[in-house]
């Protein structure tokens, strides 16, 4: 439906990126995967560009996006270029949209959240087939079918999923008219050519929604790897919505060489004086994605 050529063949340049959502500091766990993507993109010689996914106001903290950028300065992460904001790109999803609802890839669903939960996990399509325009609110959804998407994560390995089966028509347009993520992400890392990306482990399941709307816009699909999530005492991922503690930047070089070791490499004890710069610069040269652990099984507290 569109006209640019797939680039599946080509030879192209590493590009990596990290994505918060601004919705409040960075803590430990998002730094896991700011620090790993990071690591990945620079030990490959690529370029790594940060991306403000600030698409949904009502989750946003005020001031949480300048406070991300601060504190990836503050700890060496540079970042390639201007950092790129989803809400200045509400056009580019519009266009995508249209072009998908043109191609009749999607339809309209006015289903009320009580009639999806009661289909339970997979929304089974109910709005289809709908004849009559909604009465209220609606939202859009991407038509998925019966096929099966394999992922060779760099880290989890081969990771398989049948999207129409396992996830179903999914929302590309929520009710209350904001774009999901699941559109600006794949619209934004074809817009950026982004070719590798390294994330936590809880975005797996997305990772096969998001190659299948490649397929249907023509896009290049990245190559993924999925770092592991750390976890609270109750076994909790750490989020903000658990009221993950922000980091702590007064020790930024303790908190590198925290990171590192979370992601299975063996950096040096940091001296006295070391920074979070040269922990980082030792993270690049040594890096070895292999060692990424699958799975979180260091709680925090037991990082020296
Ligand atoms: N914005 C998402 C988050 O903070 C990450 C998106 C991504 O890396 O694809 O969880």
């Amino acid at each position: 439906m569109m006209s640019k050529p797939n680039r599946d063949d080509e030879i192209l340049p590493y590009v990596g990126r990290f994505a918060p959502s601004p919705t409040g500091p960075l803590h430990f766990g998002s730094l896991i995967a700011a620090v790993a993507s990071y690591l990945d993109a620079r030990a490959n010689g690529g370029r790594w560009l940060v991306r403000m996914e600030d698409l949904d106001p009502p989750r946003e903290a005020p001031g949480a996006a300048e406070q991300i950028l601060q504190q990836l300065t503050t700890l060496g992460l540079d970042w390639d270029g201007e950092v790129l904001y989803q809400s200045s790109r509400l056009d580019a999803y519009t266009e995508v949209l249209a072009r998908l609802q043109e191609g009749g890839f999607c339809y309209n669903c006015d289903c009320t959240r009580s009639q999806i939960k009661a289909m339970g996990a997979v929304y089974n399509g109910a709005c289809r087939q709908r004849i009559t325009p909604p009465q209220q609110e609606f939202a859009i959804r991407l038509k998925t079918e019966s096929v099966k998407i394999n992922l060779d994560d760099f880290i989890q390995g081969p990771y398989q999923q049948n999207v129409g089966i396992e996830t179903g028509d999914f929302v590309v347009r929520r009710k209350d008219n904001l774009f999901a993520y699941q559109l600006a992400v794949v619209v934004d890392d074809e817009y950026q050519g982004i070719t590798h990306v390294i994330r936590g482990f809880d975005l797996i399941d997305s990772s096969p929604r998001q190659i299948f709307l490649q397929q249907r816009l023509q896009y290049h699909t990245p190559r993924y790897g999925h770092v592991p999530v750390i976890v609270n005492e109750m076994g909790q991922k750490l989020s903000k919505q658990h009221f993950a503690a922000p980091i702590d930047l007064k020790n930024a070089a303790q908190l590198i060489h925290q990171t590192l070791q979370f992601l299975g490499q063996s950096p040096p004890q940091p001296t006295q004086f070391a920074t979070a710069q040269s922990q980082l610069q030792w993270g690049i040269e040594n890096w070895d994605i292999q060692a990424v652990p699958k799975l979180a099984n260091i709680p925090q507290d037991k990082l020296e």
